[in-house]
């Protein structure tokens, strides 16, 4: 099998480096590209020659434009690279009958009520990145590949930057901080979407009926607030030099920490048409998370 992975050092395009080379030939490309390849979604014809030229069996496409405050004063740019050049990948790819693995956001929804959302629910997009999101995945399901499209929520890798590493780092730092308690989710470590991926990957090879839409993410549920509370406590155990006091956390409201770009307050995803169709368990955030820090932690 040959694959060809876009995006290769975000946080998921790392780990996809990691999961997907034992299932064939990876040819693992960057926006600078290799070899006369073009891996910049930005380039539109570029792309299409580039799986021309390599007829991948799989085509895993890890970049995105993933800035969401700038994504509403650069909607343009953001359309682009997450809905246009998506959908020349599809085409591509109906085209000589490769899969596009693709990967979207609990941002396509609005965030009310509080259960966790399944598939099929109506989509209502708060800002220009969840927009540009689902419409990538629209345009990817209207082209008629065969396709795995991934929808997740608050990702975290070893290497790269995010929430957990921005409040170790401001943890030590200051004497209080504030943190968003109103928002839920889930944190889902890049590693185990990648391990998703491959396993996906090879079921359909055997089910291709399985294509479609799957929501991805780690299992139970935090707010940001919590999910700070649990880094600062692990590292402080862990002998970090931690300044902050456990009671000078304080959870706030998202209306007192305002954004460029609204947030949903629930990102809670419905993972069972994932679990049930590939047999997959997924194990609690925590679990993850502490195995990022054990990771990173000095
Ligand atoms: P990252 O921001 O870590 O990685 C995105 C990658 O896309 C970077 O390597 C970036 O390269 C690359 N990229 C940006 N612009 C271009 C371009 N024009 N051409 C080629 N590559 C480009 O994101 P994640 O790994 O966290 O995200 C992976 C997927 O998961 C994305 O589809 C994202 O929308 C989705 N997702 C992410 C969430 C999160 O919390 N991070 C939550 C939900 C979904 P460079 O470094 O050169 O800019």
């Amino acid at each position: 099998m040959k694959l060809l992975l876009l995006g290769k050092n975000g946080q998921l395009g790392w780990e996809l480096q990691r999961a997907l080379a034992p299932l064939g030939q990876l040819v693992a490309l960057d926006r600078q590209g290799l070899d006369g390849l073009c891996g910049d979604l930005a380039q539109l014809d570029g792309l299409a020659c580039t799986v021309r030229t390599l007829r991948p069996d799989v085509i895993v496409n890890a970049a995105a434009y993933t800035a969401v405050d700038r994504a509403e004063s650069e909607p343009a740019q953001a359309t682009l690279l997450n809905a246009t050049a998506p959908a020349v990948l599809a085409r591509e790819a109906k085209a000589m009958g490769a899969w596009l693995v693709h990967y979207s956001t609990d941002y396509v929804f609005d965030g009310s009520g509080e259960h966790p959302r399944r598939e099929d629910e109506p989509t209502a997009p708060l800002n220009v990145y969840g927009r540009s999101k689902l419409e990538g995945e629209r345009l990817i399901m209207h082209s008629g590949c065969r396709c795995l499209i991934f929808r997740t929520s608050w990702v975290y890798a070893s290497r790269g930057s995010n929430f957990a590493k921005t409040m170790l780092r401001l943890a030590s730092q200051r004497d209080r901080l504030t943190v968003v308690s109103d928002q839920v989710g889930a944190p889902t470590g890049a590693d185990l979407i990648a391990d998703v991926t491959a396993h996906a990957l090879r079921t359909v090879q055997a089910r291709p009926e399985l294509a479609g839409l799957y929501h991805l993410v780690a299992a139970g549920q935090t707010n940001w607030f919590d999910y700070a509370r649990h880094v600062i406590e692990r590292a402080r155990a862990h002998g970090q030099p931690i300044r902050v006091l456990p009671q000078a956390i304080e959870p706030v409201p998202t209306d007192a920490y305002p954004t460029p770009a609204r947030r949903p307050l629930n990102s809670r995803l419905d993972t069972t048409r994932l679990r049930e169709a590939f047999g997959l368990h997924l194990p609690p955030w925590q679990q993850g998370v502490d195995r990022m820090l054990a990771e990173i932690l000095p």
